[in-house]
């Protein structure tokens, strides 16, 4: 039987689509694929039996969730012989176990759903970012997505107990525990968690709930210096420990395009180019209320002696969600209005971020005079989104034939400072070839040996993370049969 007849009988016509669809491009627009097939199974089992048919076909398997993802890992590549494997019709919540303190729910559920599930049952599922209305729980682990509450949670990976997943011979793991102690050997959970669809297809996890807060306390700061934010940040976490739920940071010049491109409405004052914002958040989970007072004292304190030039506190729930707004979603929609803005998702120990932004000043200044740093992201993660748009008065053609050039400067100085060339976005297609580059040998040589043992046939989402070694539907190990 062809590959299309079989997969119709596995998840019926319905499910089967041949031809155009959005999920064969990227959200940038950046990639652009074909496939022979775009199928939505309905079950696990269904799930399994699809990645059989396509290994008897030699057809790689790309997944995709909410196809938000940032680095084309999602897109298919343009040979037209991969299957397109969405998961929305697995969004079941198949339990939550309040006094376990844990849900289960599968991969393609909208990551906003598992957070209203937990707060219908008056807990927290404290995973937050950007794109939570259209992002998938699979596609969240498959990246590892961090977010906002890394800081005070963790990112995807910390707060996953248990997975289920469909090997790349289309075998079903079923390791839904959720156990918070289980040393019985080797992790296959952290294994799969961040692989991009490259070494298993998610179909299930249970997760890990939290108390909801009752109360947050939330500020507006404004730093001379970024060092005065990190030594802040040092000061928050001693002062405030857990209660220590975000802290991210703003360039000045990302909120002065905030201002030219939107508006400056839901800001305490006219933003400073020459200052760094940060938007601090504290959260109560008893009933004393005693926080406040804590939270308006170390800012006080720490206005005084200088350290923050400015203090600004939320004064109700909508100011508060103002600020979020303007820090998830206006700095990025101002940045999509200015042409050839050259986006970087990095990491660095937060003790280097002085260090990291001082050097790039004076390398963009000599390289690129002009270039504006409009850059933001979670500090308290050591995780910057470092921007970089043109000058004003530049054209955005001449500067976009820089690009390369800039991000080269970026990863270069990162690696210099102990950082990575990718804190949450992935690796995907966009930095697979940086690899080779930024990781040692025996590193990349340990991924490679892992891809093989565990998709032996690089079958599924060939050529995303590590370069491809081999056309799909062969078998990478001398001496071994091809599946049929
Ligand atoms: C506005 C916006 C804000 C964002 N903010 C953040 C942020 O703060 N922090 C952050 O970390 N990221 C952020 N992102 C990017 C982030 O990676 C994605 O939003 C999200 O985690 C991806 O989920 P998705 O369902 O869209 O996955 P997709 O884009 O569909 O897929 C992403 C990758 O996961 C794989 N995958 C998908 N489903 C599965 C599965 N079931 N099993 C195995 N692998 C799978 C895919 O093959 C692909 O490699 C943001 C994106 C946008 C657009």
């Amino acid at each position: 039987m062809n590959l299309l007849a079989q997969l119709e009988q596995i998840v019926g016509t319905a499910h089967l689509e041949v031809g155009g669809h959005p999920g064969l491009t990227d959200m940038r627009g950046a990639y652009r694929g074909q496939v022979q097939a775009i199928v939505s199974p309905g079950s696990t089992e269904e799930v399994a039996a699809v990645v059989r048919a396509c290994v008897s076909h030699q057809a790689p398997v790309v997944v995709q969730g909410g196809n938000t993802g940032l680095m084309g890992a999602a897109t298919p590549d343009d040979s037209g012989r991969s299957v397109l494997l969405l998961l929305s019709r697995l969004n079941r919540i198949r339990a939550l176990d309040a006094e376990n303190d844990t849900i289960t729910v599968e991969a393609g559920c909208i990551l906003q759903s598992v957070q209203q599930a937990a707060e219908d049952a008056g807990r927290l599922f404290p995973l937050s970012l950007g794109a939570e209305g259209s992002c998938t729980i699979g596609g969240n682990l498959g990246t590892n997505a961090g977010g906002t509450e890394v800081l005070r949670y963790g990112n995807a990976r910390d707060l996953t107990l248990g997975l289920e997943v469909v090997t790349a011979e289309g075998k079903v793991w079923h390791g839904l525990r959720g156990l918070r102690k289980d040393n019985t050997g080797y992790d296959l959970r952290d294994l799969f968690i961040g692989s991009e669809g490259t070494l298993g297809i998610i179909t299930a996890a249970t997760l890990k709930l939290y108390p909801r807060p009752v109360r947050f306390y939330t500020a507006l700061l404004a730093f001379s210096a970024i060092q005065h934010a990190v030594d802040f940040l040092s000061e928050a976490r001693r002062c405030w420990a857990a209660a220590l739920t975000g802290f991210e940071v703003m360039a000045g010049p990302a909120l002065v395009q905030v201002a030219e491109m939107l508006s400056a409405q839901g800001m305490p004052e006219a933003p400073q180019a020459g200052y760094w914002y940060a938007l601090v958040e504290v959260s109560e989970y008893g009933v004393s209320g005693q926080l406040e007072g804590a939270f308006e004292q170390v800012l006080g304190e720490n206005l005084e002696n200088g350290l923050l030039t400015d203090v600004w506190i939320a004064q109700n729930e909508e100011q508060r969600h103002a600020w979020w707004h303007l820090r998830e979603q206006r700095i990025s929609e101002a940045q999509r209005l200015v042409p050839g803005t050259i986006k970087h998702d990095v990491s660095l120990p937060v003790s280097a971020i002085p260090a990291f932004i001082s050097a790039m000043e004076q390398k963009t200044a000599a390289a690129f005079p002009g270039a504006r740093m409009v850059g933001f992201g979670h500090l308290g993660d050591g995780n910057l989104h470092y921007n970089i748009s043109p000058p004003a008065d530049a054209d955005a053609g001449s500067f976009a034939a820089c690009k390369s050039a800039i991000q080269h400067l970026v990863h270069e100085t990162i690696h210099a400072h102990g950082g990575s060339v990718s804190a949450e976005h992935g690796i995907g297609l966009a930095k697979r070839d940086m690899l080779a580059r930024y990781k040692q040998p025996v590193e990349l040589e340990l991924m490679r040996r892992i891809k093989m043992a565990l998709d032996p046939l690089n079958m599924l989402n060939p050529g995303k993370v590590l370069p491809a070694w081999s056309e799909p539907g062969t078998s990478i190990f001398p001496g071994t049969k091809e599946s049929s």
